[in-house]
């Protein structure tokens, strides 16, 4: 870690699988002789580049880029581009480390990358946002391929800058390489349930870990944080599956609507015409209420899916989903549970899923979409997510019955890091000093 300063985000990440894996190390001792864990600390490689792009007025930005390959030892490299001002080195290589585990544990052909840039596409226009993504294509698109780099969508980047970057690299390269991106739209490659499946899977996680202590989803008042992409299909199957979800938020505050969210007004706030959650509110009719400071896990609830950013659920946070009776904890969002809120909850005995295992379902998804692109197949809605549902239903077994073998019950972080690490450092092994 000393090797790389500042980067706390990532300091964080790796510590976090690190501390997890001494009952592994002690079994396979192969794995410390051959430094596999330092050739999995340190990426393959690691792109930063200028974008410079011209705003509706003329005048000329430059912004960041980034793309970190951190590991292709199970396949090529997979993970989303996120897009927003607090982008930097540190945060891309932690989300990259997680993504390693995470792809790992699907038991799908994918190894771990990640990328963005410091852009913020708040209050741009769609030509804005289409030159900024031209411009940062131009760049990435040499070191992509099918099989070789295959970004996605993550934070301010959904089904319309993914257009945008595949139509620039179509036109870079002169090819329909359809397998290069994922979460494209449904009538050029894209597959169905791919925009849903991370929201949707994180809530299918949270169901397997109530049915393991005889419980369900039904009746259960569910908190939710973020309003984008994962919260609002969180939302959805929370809803589908008997619970009230009574919470949403974005970076201007939180909203609390005790009858339930709409999630057609939201999706039309948020979605449709970019607004705040104030607006939601303001559109609600009284049913439901701003609030704008503080924190969204005041609100009591029996489960708590955090689906906004990193580190947004914390110490005290914990305390208090505790003393108001939660139950399950689930992370949509990538490492969104500080490392003392995740030990409060866990000595509490909070059933609590870690990100690289609960929001799984995404990335699993685009290895589908993948699938199909490579077949030039298009499954139905519900052949995809019958798939989604096996899948995460095969990773809750994995981190579940890996916490039992290691002797760790319950303890469903030993149990990801374990058993995504496990896979990865065999694959690195069988190919040698590379
Ligand atoms: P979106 O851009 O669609 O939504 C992000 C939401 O989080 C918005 O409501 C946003 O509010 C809020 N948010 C973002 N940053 C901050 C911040 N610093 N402070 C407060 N609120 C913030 O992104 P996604 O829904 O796609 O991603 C959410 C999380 O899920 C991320 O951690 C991402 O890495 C993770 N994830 C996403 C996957 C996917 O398939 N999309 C797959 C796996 C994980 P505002 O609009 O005000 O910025």
């Amino acid at each position: 870690l000393r090797r790389n300063p500042g980067e706390e985000e990532f300091h964080q990440a790796a510590r976090e699988v690190l501390e997890t894996l001494g009952p592994l190390l002690a079994k396979r001792p192969e794995f410390l002789e051959a430094k596999v864990i330092e050739r999995i600390c340190e990426p393959e490689r690691q792109l930063i580049f200028r974008v410079p792009w011209t705003d509706d007025s003329g005048q000329v930005h430059v912004n960041r880029g980034f793309r970190v390959e951190f590991n292709s030892a199970l396949g090529p490299f997979k993970g989303g581009l996120r897009f927003h001002p607090s982008v930097n080195l540190g945060i891309v290589k932690f989300l990259g480390f997680e993504q390693i585990f995470k792809n790992a544990l699907t038991g799908m052909s994918i190894g771990g990358g990640k990328g963005g840039s410091d852009f913020d596409p708040k209050g741009r226009s769609a030509n804005e946002v289409m030159r900024f993504c031209q411009s940062f294509m131009t760049e990435l698109y040499r070191h992509l391929g099918e099989h070789t780099d295959v970004p996605a969508g993550d934070i301010g980047v959904g089904g319309r800058e993914i257009g945008y970057l595949f139509g620039q690299y179509r036109r870079i390269t002169n090819r329909y390489e359809a397998g290069v991106l994922t979460g494209k739209g449904l009538g050029w490659g894209g597959s169905q349930v791919r925009t849903e499946a991370t929201g949707y899977g994180s809530v299918l996680f949270i169901a397997e870990m109530l049915r393991v202590r005889g419980e369900d989803m039904d009746g259960h008042r569910v908190a939710v944080s973020g309003s984008g992409n994962v919260a609002r299909h969180a939302i959805d199957k929370a809803h589908q599956l008997g619970a009230t979800v009574i919470t949403c938020s974005d970076s201007s505050g939180y909203v609390v609507d005790e009858k339930g969210i709409d999630l057609e007004l939201l999706h039309q706030v948020k979605e449709v015409e970019r607004g705040r959650v104030g607006d939601y509110v303001e559109r609600r009719g009284g049913a439901a209420r701003l609030v704008e400071q503080g924190s969204v896990w005041q609100v009591p609830c029996d489960v708590a899916l955090p689906a906004a950013t990193q580190n947004e659920l914390t110490e005290s946070d914990a305390v208090t989903l505790v003393r108001n009776g939660v139950t399950a904890v689930a992370e949509g969002a990538n490492m969104p549970t500080t490392p003392e809120a995740v030990r409060v909850l866990r000595e509490a005995g909070v059933a609590f899923g870690p990100g690289k295992a609960a929001n799984a379902g995404g990335v699993a998804t685009s290895a589908l979409e993948m699938r199909q692109n490579a077949s030039r197949e298009s499954w139905s809605f519900e052949r995809a997510e019958e798939q989604l549902a096996q899948i995460m239903r095969h990773i809750h077994t994995l981190c579940h019955d890996t916490a039992q073998r290691y002797d760790r019950p319950g303890d469903y972080v030993a149990g990801a890091n374990i058993a995504g690490f496990e896979a990865v450092a065999e694959a690195v092994l069988a190919q040698g000093v590379i």
